[in-house]
């Protein structure tokens, strides 16, 4: 499937593209994965059944090394990319709204700011974010699109090294959304 970038920020570094986060060719692809890593519907679904068993396979064995108890929101571990054209998947955990203690907005900030450090400590240069925490988890698009937005500014701000974060919306409606209540100050 083809994508469309309906517009830029910060400078061309940021782009809003309506499309599937699978069909993305960048160095890493970010999932919205649940705490067990081991696969589920939506986002996370659709990039366990085009990248193939070897993405699962790395998520046991982060489970078994790393997360017995499963990998807490608002942090991101990185996988190969298996059959998916995007080198590696960066899976991360949002908050289920309204779950949090009031911590929402803190936990989805986390998920956008640890994925792309874990990308940058890979020396990734080009990365895809759906909208984490959307879909089965409820966070209000119109929230997420502050939070976020305001999340990639801040580590774009202070770290240089990126060249290309892409938010992929797989309906153009969601993308509208965003792009009325987006936070980014430059364009
Ligand atoms: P979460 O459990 O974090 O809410 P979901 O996978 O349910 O994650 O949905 C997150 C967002 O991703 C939703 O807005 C949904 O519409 C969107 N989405 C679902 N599938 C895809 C896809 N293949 N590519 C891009 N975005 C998608």
């Amino acid at each position: 499937m083809n994508s469309t970038e309906l517009a830029t920020f910060m400078f061309g570094h940021v782009g809003i593209v309506i499309g599937n986060i699978v069909d993305q060719q960048v160095d890493a692809i970010v999932n919205a994965a649940n705490s067990s890593l081991m696969g589920g519907g939506g986002v996370d679904g659709a990039i366990h059944a085009a990248g193939g068993p070897q993405i699962l396979c790395e998520c046991r064995e982060l489970r078994r090394t790393c997360y017995p108890q499963g990998l807490p929101a608002g942090q991101s571990v990185i996988t190969s990319g298996g059959n998916l054209p995007a080198h590696y998947v960066i899976h991360t955990v949002g908050p289920v709204y309204g779950r949090n203690a009031g911590r929402d907005a803190e936990l989805l900030a986390a998920c956008y700011r640890n994925s792309l450090a874990v990308a940058m400590q890979h020396n990734l240069r080009t990365i895809a974010f759906p909208a984490i925490s959307t879909g089965v988890y409820g966070y209000p698009r119109a929230e997420a699109a502050a939070v976020s937005s305001e999340a990639i500014q801040a580590f774009l701000g202070s770290e240089k090294s990126l060249d290309n974060v892409r938010l992929v919306f797989y309906q153009r409606a969601d993308a509208q959304i965003f792009l009325q209540n987006h936070r980014f100050t430059y364009p």
